[in-house]
């Protein structure tokens, strides 16, 4: 199977140095294995995505020497479009009906915090909120529709999910202790995060997720959901997250390690670049 590779910025805002880091691995990895790179655009989040923040991603990108084979900018897209999450919600549609078909998600008319955060992915320092198991439903009916109700995977409790990330080496989480019952649909029909990614990189036949190491708690829930579905589970590489002199992940509102701000004031990409060896 050939390598294929993604980059899948949020356009909630302006790309900074973490973002250019880790993508910029993934594109070696991608080159090294003579592969191919997917830009996908991750705009579920239509409250807080701009179009905007998307054109001066193609740019940032761009600038920064980034080269990427499909995507929604290029003309044509690709085989494996649409590129933009926003215009994929009928595929993960059909993602949420195989799951509901075999049981392995329900209804849950219970609002927790994390029905709110689950549209994007969690981040370094978000709290895993973990659902009361007393909370599962004895039974639901089938043939109830997603888009009224939240719809949560239910997790296999007590089993160690364990991956060899090509990065990180050996990661092993305890379903039901460090993450509990997650978010698959929201009742304002829109897919959480952890389904689009699984549904997205299925179907755009990715073979090794590059991204950052706040998202290993998330890739556990993930292959519960590749297994659930019998599709094959793509290999992963989690980067380190770049930190300010205070330790801290870098944000999207930190306006000061934009990458658009660091080219305004001079700096080269292979100036940051070399700032990282
Ligand atoms: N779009 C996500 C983010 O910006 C990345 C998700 C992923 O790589 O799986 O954090």
């Amino acid at each position: 199977m050939s390598y294929r590779g993604r980059l899948a910025p949020t356009p909630t805002g302006h790309l900074h140095l973490g973002h250019a880091r880790t993508f910029w691995i993934a594109q070696e990895r991608a080159k090294v294995a003579n592969g191919s790179l997917v830009l996908r655009i991750e705009d579920l989040d239509q409250a807080r995505c701009k179009t905007q923040f998307c054109q001066d991603i193609y740019e940032d990108l761009r600038w920064f020497g980034f080269d990427w084979q499909e995507g929604p900018d290029l003309e044509p897209a690709g085989a494996f479009g649409p590129y933009e999450q926003i215009q994929r919600l009928e595929s993960y549609r059909s993602v949420w009906a195989e799951l509901a078909t075999r049981l392995v998600i329900y209804p849950s008319p219970h609002s927790r915090k994390d029905v709110a955060a689950a549209i994007a992915a969690p981040h370094e320092g978000d709290r895993e909120i973990i659902f009361p198991p007393h909370l599962r439903p004895m039974d639901w009916d089938v043939t109830e529709m997603p888009g009224e109700i939240n719809w949560r995977f239910r997790v296999p409790d007590g089993e160690v999910i364990e991956f060899v990330d090509n990065n990180v080496g050996l990661c092993s989480y305890t379903a039901g202790e460090d993450f509990g019952d997650f978010l698959v649909w929201r009742r304002d029909d829109f897919p959480s995060y952890e389904l689009a990614v699984v549904a997205d990189d299925h179907a755009m036949a990715i073979s090794e997720v590059v991204r950052g190491e706040d998202l290993l708690l998330s890739t556990a829930k993930q292959i519960l959901l590749y297994r659930a579905l019998d599709w094959s589970v793509p290999t992963f590489y989690h980067c380190p997250l770049v930190r300010d002199a205070r330790g801290k992940r870098l944000a999207k509102r930190d306006q000061a390690v934009a990458l658009r701000t660091l080219r305004e004031q001079g700096l080269t990409p292979v100036a940051i670049r070399q700032s990282w060896d």
